[in-house]
């Protein structure tokens, strides 16, 4: 992997849910019913409208897999959508999760382009509950974030917001 570092890439330490950008990516579960973590700092902040997006798609396709993305409304943030990605929970490394963590990404910066996002903030996601190790984590975020942007002009910025500590550094460190 090389990290071929683009202006267009910010890293912030805080709460994504405070964060000015036309979409807020969730690490959401397949339910979409929201959860803990992240999820559950998303549907607070943005009250029920969310929630009830994510309802109509779950009964349309029956939720979200593991490497895909959906878009709803950001209800009462600053943000105008959340787009919610389900990540891998890590098993090990051999239940294809790296991929899968790439596709979070990938899928999610795809979603934002057909909706005419030009700006998007990501959770360092799986590294919560999910337990998928944060530097390898970082690495492909910071990777396929990149990559994506190497053949992309519309997106105008990508900021990684780190809410713990260690993430913190660990992206500091990569994006130096
Ligand atoms: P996952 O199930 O994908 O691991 P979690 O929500 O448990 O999702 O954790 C993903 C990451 O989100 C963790 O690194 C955690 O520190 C971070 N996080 C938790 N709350 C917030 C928040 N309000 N804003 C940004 N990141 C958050």
């Amino acid at each position: 992997m090389s990290f071929v570092s683009d202006d267009r890439i910010k890293l912030i330490k805080g709460d994504i849910t405070k964060v000015k950008v036309d979409a807020i990516v969730n690490a959401a579960n397949s339910s979409l019913l929201g959860g803990g973590g992240v999820d559950g700092a998303i549907h607070r902040a943005g009250g029920p409208e969310i929630l009830e997006e994510c309802r109509k798609i779950r009964s349309k396709q029956g939720g979200c897999k593991t490497g895909e993305a959906v878009i709803t409304t950001a209800g009462k943030l600053q943000a105008r959508y959340v787009i919610h990605t389900v990540g891998p929970v890590w098993n090990g490394g051999r239940s294809n999760e790296e991929y899968l963590l790439r596709s979070c990404y990938r899928k999610s910066l795809e979603l934002a382009v057909k909706n005419d996002v030009k700006s998007i903030a990501f959770p360092n996601i799986s590294t919560g509950v999910y337990r998928f190790p944060k530097e390898l984590a970082a690495k492909i975020a910071i990777d396929e974030v990149s990559n994506f942007l190497k053949e992309n002009n519309s997106i105008e910025q990508v900021i990684f917001v780190c809410f713990d500590n260690e993430n913190y550094e660990i992206y500091s460190k990569l994006l130096k």
